[in-house]
Parts: C-alpha cells; structure tokens; sequence
C-alpha cells in the first residue's frame, strides 16, 4: 500500500538499496562447515563492535536468547530476569521448554533498573530443595518502559552482584545501538561486565533477518552446538548476513548513526499526542529512544477496549497502524523508513480518527 505509515514495530524495516546490492554480491561459503566469509565477516565485526572475543550470527534474536540460555543454565538451573522481560513473556517459555530452566521474575521499578536489595534476595542459597541460581539477564534498551536505555553503570553493577555468587550475567541487546545512542557511548561499554549478549540486526538496523549472539570463546563454542540443536545452523547464510556488514558500518550506508533520527521522531510524535484531547498516560520526556506507549480515555460509560478497537480501525483505514496491548493501551515505534513527514501525518491522522470515533471534543 503506498504511504501506509506503519509503526506497530521496527521489525517491518525493509533493506535499504546498499543491504540489496551487498547480498546480490555477497561471497558464500557452507556455515555449517565454518567457511562461508561473509558470515565470519559479520561475526568478528560483532566482535569488535562490543569488545568481545567471539559472536555467533542466529536467526532471530528469540533463538539468540533461547542459544545463550542453553549454554549459561544447566537443567534445572534458575534464570533472574526480568518481570516484563522479552523472555517471560514473548518467547513461548522455550526457558522452560528447551533450557529446562525455571524463572525468577523480578519487577523493574519505573526507570527500568531493579531494586538491588531485592536483586541479592532473589539469590537461591546452596539448598538441595531449590533450584540453583545459574543467570541474571536484563534488558537493553528496556522494553517494559518504552525502550529506556540502561547506562553501562548500572549493568556493572547487576554483574557485580552477579559474580559475587558466581552466576554470569546475559544482556538482551535486541535494541543495544538504540542504548548506545541514545547515551552517546559504545556497546562495549555498556557490556564491558557482561559475560554475553544478543543484539538484532532486524530492527532498527534495518536488516530482513539475523541477531547475533557475543561473548567468550568457549560460550560462543557451547552457542554453536546449541544453534544446532535448535535446527539454527544455515547454510550459504552470507546472503543475509551481508546486509548485516552493511548495517554495522563503518561508511555512509551504515544504520547504526541513524538511530538518532529515530528518537528524534519519537519524542516529536510523542509531544503530539500528548497534547491531543482523548490520549492520556504519555509524558514525553520519558521518551529516550523509539518507543511510544499511550493510553486512549473513552468517554464516560464507553468501554475502553471498544473505543480502542474503534480508533485502531479508524487510524488503520487512515493509513495509519499501531499495535495495541491487552490492557487497552497502544504503542508506536519508529525506526528507518519513517521520516518526519510521516510523524507530522501520523499525528494528523490520529487527530482525525480521535474525533471520527468520538474519543476527543474535536470536530472532524
Ligand atoms: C525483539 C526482541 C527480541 C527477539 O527478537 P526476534 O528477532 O523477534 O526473535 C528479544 N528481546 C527483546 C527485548 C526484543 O525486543
């Protein structure tokens, strides 16, 4: 569809013109073998990227977090995560399914970061009835609050309290550049501590598939074996793989720089919204990254999942796509492909499909 302005996600990026042209070229090998070069290629710039020794490129940032889990957590094993985490709510529980590990969720405060008294308290003493703690993971950027990066302070500390029971410490990086610049820093900074990571290739980097998954060599080797298990090892992957390379720069078609951009438009989209009679629950300030959620009032005795379903058809017919949550409330991302002529068409569209469905004062 032409002009559909689509923000339900940053996973519907399509490859840019220097992605299309670089996998058309792309030199192949069999991976499975370890001598396709465009994927080694993509793997040592991750590397050199976040300061690590070693990466491995996946499929999916989900089999980059299931791979990583596989290889930190015996059977048994207890991972700390996250209460709103990617992996206790949209991974189809494969912590349990395939890790065996069982979970022990803790609720992030507002600011994204745990409380690190509770953090030690979640801790499992050496006790043959429970579980041994065998993870911590955390998030960066930090979905449950709109994307909040998390500074490279904060995760030494979690690892610190990690280590100090001898437990490593895992960060899911499937937004990690939008950290980096979102803070002005390098990803190697924010992981120095960390004993592994995955970052996406697939969202705001713009890439049609691939995560990929850093750490240790002998991590990356127990990875590998588990990438396999999980039926994640491809063949001539330097076809996709070479859009990665183009993602990961250095030079003008890189994506990681124009992350900014992406920020930008969302804290404009969010100051229109705000100011929008019938939004509510949208402070723009806590817009750090490309990550929007806002509340809809209904009016008085409507029913709030009513309203919502009849605004989302109503910015849908627009040409406009958001994605709601089962709370009622409704989230936009931007990312590459949306410029600020689509942000100030959204905010228009909305404003009309506010007052089409009677959600706002405002007259058609
Ligand atoms: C998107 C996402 C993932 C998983 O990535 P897929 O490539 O969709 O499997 C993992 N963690 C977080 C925080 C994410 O946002």
């Amino acid at each position: 569809m032409p002009d559909f302005i689509d923000l339900r996600s940053d996973t519907v990026t399509k490859p840019s013109p220097a992605m299309r042209s670089a996998m058309a070229a792309a030199e192949v090998g069999d991976d499975v073998f370890g001598d396709d070069p465009t994927v080694i290629a993509l793997q040592e710039r991750a590397a050199e990227l976040t300061g690590k020794p070693a990466a491995l490129y996946v499929a999916s940032g989900t089999m980059g977090n299931l791979v990583s889990h596989m290889s930190h957590v015996p059977r048994g094993g207890e991972i700390i995560a996250d209460a709103g985490a990617h992996l206790v709510q949209l991974e189809a529980g494969g912590y349990a399914v395939i890790t065996g590990a069982t979970l022990r969720p803790i609720a992030a405060g507002a600011d994204g970061t745990w409380d690190f008294e509770t953090l030690r308290a979640a801790f499992r003493p050496d006790d043959d009835h429970q579980p041994p703690t065998a993870l911590v993971t955390i998030e960066n950027t930090h979905s449950p609050t709109m994307g909040r990066p998390l500074t490279a302070d904060y995760t030494s500390q979690v690892a610190t309290i990690a280590h100090e029971q001898a437990v490593p410490l895992h960060v899911d990086g499937a937004r990690l550049f939008n950290s980096v610049v979102a803070q002005d820093t390098t990803a190697a900074a924010l992981l120095a501590d960390a004993d592994s990571a995955t970052f996406c290739l697939s969202k705001g980097l713009g890439c049609p598939v691939g995560s990929l998954v850093i750490g240790s060599p002998e991590f990356i080797d127990r990875a590998r074996r588990a990438r396999k298990l999980v039926g994640g090892a491809m063949r001539q992957a330097g076809i996709i793989a070479a859009a990665g390379l183009v993602a990961l720069g250095p030079g003008p078609n890189g994506m990681i720089e124009r992350l900014a951009d992406d920020h930008t438009n969302a804290t404009a989209l969010a100051e229109g919204l705000a100011a929008m009679d019938g939004i509510v629950g949208l402070d723009p300030a806590a817009i750090t990254t490309n990550y929007i959620v806002f509340g809809l009032r209904p009016r008085p005795g409507q029913d709030l999942l009513d309203a919502r379903e009849a605004f989302m058809a109503e910015t849908g017919s627009r040409g406009l796509a958001y994605t709601q949550y089962p709370s009622g409330r409704v989230r936009a991302l931007t990312h590459y492909g949306i410029e600020r002529t689509d942000i100030e068409r959204a905010l228009e569209i909305t404003r009309h499909a506010l007052a089409a469905v009677g959600l706002s004062a405002a007259t058609v």
